[in-house]
């Protein structure tokens, strides 16, 4: 249709303003390539990665184009042909493959942050994955998590040391199999343990959760069972599914239902951001305005665009365009103070870190906190 209007939400255009930027263009440079009107130089390829993989374009577009599904896609496809990759991608991975964290901190150190009782895992059926952003750049957020868990009686362990990687930065930039031998060697833990229920305070990690584990566990083919049939579901007798949580959607059930009081008044105007991978990729909108809501003094404000509309923070882009991911985060500070917010809650460590830089940029003072450490604040 080449309507345009994913260039009225797609934060990478609203910096640029780049036609070859947004999904329009993108869509179009592929079609160029696919009939062999375009090489695939280095330019072509860096404007393949400029992408946030945020999907705002999908919930504008008439036509519903997943154009987010295409350019990931095109990524694994280039990284099939063998195109090297961008610079701060090959860094990412190389990193993630010798330490198993993209932050490339030492994979002995991971669980570092952790009490003692919790660096060996034990059989439970809740997991807490704390994943590689909480584990090695924001632990201060999972030491509450393990606080609330512990003030709420819930049984529950982590691997600890042996935790890994989700495999989600490296699917984004196209190693489809090597995010495979992740998946494979967290599922292998996962069943080892017993585990049943994973929650996890990185919405990256669930994303992958609930969409990359759980396709592996409906595409394992059909297993013959005792009496000769198939399995009647397409799920492997030994690979149980497991169910994936936002650590704040057990937290929303825990208030709900009287484990958890929040008691300390919060007596401020908080604008929530539905981060790209909780809401957009997870589905989860309500658990984390739940959460706050049963803070008391906690008067919530929505950004212009929120729940499934709402605007990337421009995180993913962190590591290859830090400038224009600062850029993106200041434009969503300014919006949250002009919806008359006070402070900004956010559900994803990328959100975090991102927005704190997007502060700067504005050189606007305004307060951003994890929604857990709101809850936590509250329960003390
Ligand atoms: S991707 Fe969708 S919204 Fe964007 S120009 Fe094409 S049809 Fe319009
Ligand atoms: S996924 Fe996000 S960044 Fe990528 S083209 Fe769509 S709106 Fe733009």
């Amino acid at each position: 249709m080449k309507c345009g209007h994913c260039r009225e939400v797609c934060p990478v255009f609203l910096e640029t303003g780049h036609e070859a930027m947004v999904a329009r263009g993108r869509v179009q440079l592929l079609k160029a390539f696919l009939e062999g009107n375009l090489e695939l130089t280095d330019g072509l390829r860096d404007r393949i990665f400029a992408c946030l993989n945020c999907d705002a374009c999908r919930i504008t577009c008439p036509c519903g184009i997943e154009v987010n599904e295409v350019i990931l896609a095109t990524r694994r496809a280039m990284f099939e042909a063998g195109k090297p990759l961008p610079d701060p991608h090959r860094q990412l991975r190389e990193r993630l493959y010798g330490e198993q964290n993209p932050f490339g901190q030492k994979r002995a150190e991971r669980g570092a942050w952790l009490p003692e009782k919790y660096r060996m895992p034990r059989c439970a059926p809740l997991l807490l994955h704390a994943g590689c952003a909480i584990s090695y750049a924001n632990n201060r957020v999972g030491k509450m998590v393990l606080q609330i868990l512990e003030m709420a009686g819930a049984d529950f362990t982590l691997l600890g040391d042996a935790e890994e990687c989700c495999g989600d930065p490296i699917l984004r930039l196209g190693d489809l199999d090597g995010a495979k031998r992740q998946r494979e060697r967290n599922l292998a833990e996962y069943r080892k343990y017993g585990v049943e229920t994973i929650i996890t305070p990185c919405a990256g990690c669930l994303k992958m959760f609930k969409h990359f584990y759980a396709e592996r566990v409906d595409k394992v083919p059909a297993q013959d069972t005792a009496d000769g049939g198939a399995h009647p579901s397409s799920f492997s007798p030994h690979l149980p599914p497991f169910r994936a949580l936002h650590t704040l959607e057990l937290f929303a059930e825990m208030a709900a239902d009287g484990r958890l009081k929040p008691q300390k008044s919060l007596p401020k105007r908080i604008a929530y951001l539905d981060g790209c991978d909780i809401g957009r990729h997870s589905g989860v909108y309500e658990a984390p305005r739940a959460v706050l809501r049963a803070i008391p003094g906690v008067h919530l404000v929505e950004f212009p665009a929120h729940h499934e509309s709402s605007r990337c923070c421009g995180g993913p882009l962190m590591a290859s365009a830090p400038e224009m991911a600062a850029d993106i985060a200041a434009r969503r500070v300014r919006e949250a103070l002009e919806a008359g917010a006070e402070m900004i809650a956010v559900a994803c460590p990328t959100c975090f870190i991102n927005l704190k830089e997007g502060a700067n940029r504005a050189g606007v003072k305004i307060e951003i906190q994890d929604v857990t450490a709101l809850l936590h604040r509250s329960l003390k």
